[in-house]
């Protein structure tokens, strides 16, 4: 898909910006030489924003973006990492052919022919499942990827290979989310669009770093600010986002349902609640009221790290207001109690009756692509497409009669991912095929999941680049980057978009989906997979969401094109879509929404003598997720090449470390060194590594594998940690000018504050 050229005034669009440094005017961003022969619209492909852009086509090749006006959400804006986006596509790093260990797991990975490694992954996939029975076999996928190539990938599992341990990387990201969202809700996906920011007079921002992990979600705030609507920004860092706050709660790490029970007791005391809403939409009221009695703000201070006057503020705040949103990120969701911390927000939001209104309610920030899509269309443990159950007899049967399969074939609930590498290691899974994702990165205790990644009879990786994960493969299969193909996303709002093929992928590197359905046909079940393109594959899936909750059986790729995007649920074609959800009825059967008291447990590891901080996690604005393409992009590398450790001035100054020198950094599961970036907007008794970065650079040799109990996602966010200045640099330091690197986040803290009021630094 293209678009007319004469419709776009190249250059004409903004012909000069202003740049903070220099207080001058400087050319326009998006001007260039190039002679484009298309402009392909299509949508970034990084985080769950899916700000639209088009994609510039010169000669064959992708040569440049530029942000689409007419997307509703980003309005013609990109941050850093969508306006280089388009550089992965060309980029020298990409596999261009497919790679093989020919002599054991010793041997080098060299090239070979696309027979040759199909051939030998079908021929070993069969030792290994005739040995060791179907279950031996893990698909392990990943959510950055279209609707069509998750779904592909879930039934891929149940059909063509017969195994039940089909999951995905989103267990590591919005698994807490969706259990919350399941629990208390009835419906996992954001209550509200993005544009409902602009009707509400309360923003409770918890967890979530916007500013840096969806930027363009930022304006949307400022011009809800600009109306009048008050911000509050819960987080251990004062991040971007928080400068700009009425209100800022420094709270500690793994305290947040502490914190939101607290709200609670004073918005009863204070009588703010919406008696008439919890009475006739909600059940379970008494026994959450009963349980927050016993948080009162004091209570709640010391346990949070925070002042009660600024408890009861926020309270006053968020209860007072006539409607009010919440917004949460992997800050509360990264957690071993990250469900119960998902459903203590719900809890507020239902006690003052914030759902089904404009300005009203509340959502989880998707920090994936398709962190949304991803999670719904049958790829998971235990789903299949549609949210619907694996378990669900119903569920079953009608999958069973899309797929033509009998429902004895079908198999039942498998791992989820972060239970993947322990059976890995009891050798119960043998074989793993995994889709662009980077666990080498992403996973916690990331010498464990080494040891057992290592351990597999077969692993094969299907990716674009060479990813730290990769390169532990026996076998690497080249696929296409976004710009190659087409298929439809969701975004974190609950819009169905679809990115447009500008190219075809390079070399000899194949589209993922044309290879997951080579591979079905030499297993011998080819027709099951008999899809000639991505829309072939959509309308199957629609057809399976038909009546599901999810449900997309009214989405076309034509209606996306026509409405810029539809939200789900979509029952029929003549339906525009759902927008705002809980209008009127919530997603369980009586259509009412669920309390349920939650009390505070602390995190599974808490400072001690030995460990005496709290470490923390969390992303960069130059880096997405593993940072497997951002820290090839050259902009974006030379902004943030390598991690550091964020440290309050405070801290610094007793372990007698400055700004720049080397830190070594201890947790029970190892240590890692980084040049120590001191700083007044964090709390003095954490410290923060950003996880985008391989190897020993990973901060995920620190981070602690437990998991929450519902939905098996680690604690990345809290675990007890030691400092101390490092006796001598890390090997990699060899590489680097250290000083730079400081100087170079100095500069993106110390930003001016934008149409905010300045909040005071943690002291
Ligand atoms: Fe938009 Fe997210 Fe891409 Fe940035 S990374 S341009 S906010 S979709």
């Amino acid at each position: 898909m293209s678009v007319d050229k004469g419709r776009f005034r190249r250059g004409q669009r903004q012909q000069e910006t202003f740049d903070f440094h220099t207080g001058e005017f400087a050319p326009a961003r998006w001007k260039s030489d190039d002679e484009i022969e298309r402009y392909v619209p299509t949508h970034c492909c990084y985080c769950g924003v899916q700000c639209g852009m088009y994609l510039k086509v010169a000669e064959g090749k992708v040569v440049g973006v530029e942000p689409r006006e007419d997307f509703p959400l980003n309005h013609g804006m990109l941050c850093p990492k969508g306006a280089t986006a388009y550089q992965t596509v060309n980029h020298p790093d990409r596999l261009t052919y497919p790679l093989m260990r020919r002599g054991g797991k010793q041997s080098p990975l060299e090239r070979a022919s696309w027979d040759e490694v199909l051939d030998t992954i079908v021929e070993r996939l069969r030792a290994i499942q005739a040995q060791y029975g179907k279950d031996s076999v893990a698909i392990f996928s990943g959510s950055s990827m279209t609707n069509e190539k998750c779904y592909l990938m879930g039934k891929f599992a149940r059909v063509a290979l017969g195994t039940r341990h089909t999951d995905y990387n989103g267990r590591l990201c919005m698994s807490s989310a969706t259990g919350a969202n399941e629990r208390s809700l009835g419906i996992d996906r954001a209550a509200n669009p993005i544009s409902d920011m602009l009707h509400a007079d309360c923003i409770f921002v918890i967890g979530a770093n916007v500013g840096e992990c969806f930027p363009i979600v930022t304006s949307y705030l400022w011009q809800a600010r600009d109306r009048g609507c008050k911000l509050i920004v819960a987080d251990p860092r004062q991040t971007p986002i928080a400068r700009t706050a009425d209100l800022f709660l420094p709270l500690r790490s793994g305290t947040d349902s502490a914190l939101l029970n607290g709200m609670l007791h004073v918005i009863i005391k204070e009588g703010l609640l919406d008696e008439d809403f919890i009475r006739e939409r909600t059940v379970g009221w008494e026994e959450t009221r009963a349980l927050v009695e016993h948080y009162p703000p004091e209570r709640v201070a010391r346990v949070c790290g925070l002042r009660p006057e600024a408890i009861v503020e926020a309270a006053r705040l968020y209860g007072r207001a006539r409607a009010a949103l919440i917004y949460t990120a992997r800050g509360l969701e990264h957690q071993s109690k990250g469900v119960d911390n998902g459903v203590t927000a719900i809890n507020l939001a239902l006690s003052t009756g914030n759902f089904g209104r404009p300005g009203a309610g509340y959502g989880t920030l998707t920090g994936q692509g398709n962190g949304q899509g991803g999670r719904e269309v049958g790829q998971k443990a235990s789903q299949l497409p549609g949210c619907r159950e694996i378990e669900d007899p119903e569920d079953r049967a009608y999958i069973c009669s899309v797929w033509g399969i009998d429902e004895q074939d079908l198999p039942h609930a498998g791992y989820p991912a972060t239970l993947m590498i322990p059976a890995m290691l009891r050798q119960e899974i043998r074989a793993c095929l995994l889709i662009c994702s980077n666990p080498m990165v992403s996973l916690p205790d990331q010498h464990t999941a080494e040891r057992a990644l290592r351990s597999l009879d077969l692993f094969v990786v299907l990716d674009f680049f060479l990813s730290e994960t990769a390169e532990l493969a026996d076998i690497v299969l080249p696929g296409n980057v976004w710009a190659e193909d087409e298929g439809t996303t969701t975004s974190l709002e609950g819009r169905v978009i679809k990115y447009n093929k500008a190219v075809d992928p390079p070399g000899e590197a194949r589209l993922d989906w044309q290879i997951v359905c080579d591979l079905a046909r030499r297993l011998g079940k080819g027709q099951y997979f008999n899809f000639h393109s991505p829309r072939e594959i959509f309308d199957e899936l629609r057809l399976c969401t038909r009546g599901a909750k999810s449900d997309y059986w009214g989405i076309t790729y034509e209606k996306i094109a026509e409405q810029n995007g539809v939200f789900w649920p979509c029952p029929s074609e003549d339906h525009p879509g759902t927008p705002r959800l809980y209008e009127e009825r919530f997603g369980f059967p009586d259509g009412k929404a669920r309390f349920h008291p939650i009390a505070y447990i602390p995190p599974a590891e808490e400072p001690d003598e030995e460990y005496p901080l709290v470490l923390t996690t969390g992303r960069v604005i130059y880096h997405y997720l593993s940072g497997n393409q951002t820290r090839r992009t050259p902009f974006l590398r030379e902004m943030a090449p390598y991690p550091w450790v964020e440290m309050h001035e405070r801290t610094a100054e007793q372990l007698g470390i400055t700004d720049g020198e080397w830190v070594t950094v201890r947790t029970r599961r190892g240590e890692m060194t980084a040049p120590a970036l001191v700083v007044r907007s964090i709390r003095p008794d954490t410290l923060f590594i950003p996880y985008h970065y391989g190897h020993t650079q990973a901060a995920n040799q620190l981070t602690n594998p437990v998991l929450e109990p519902m939905l098996k996602i680690p604690e990345y966010k809290v675990c007890a940690a030691a400092a101390v200045r490092a006796a001598e640099p890390p090997e990699w330091a060899k590489e680097i000018d250290v000083a730079e690197l400081v100087a170079a986040q100095k500069r993106r803290r110390e930003l001016p504050i934008v149409n905010g009021t300045a909040t005071p630094t943690l002291r």
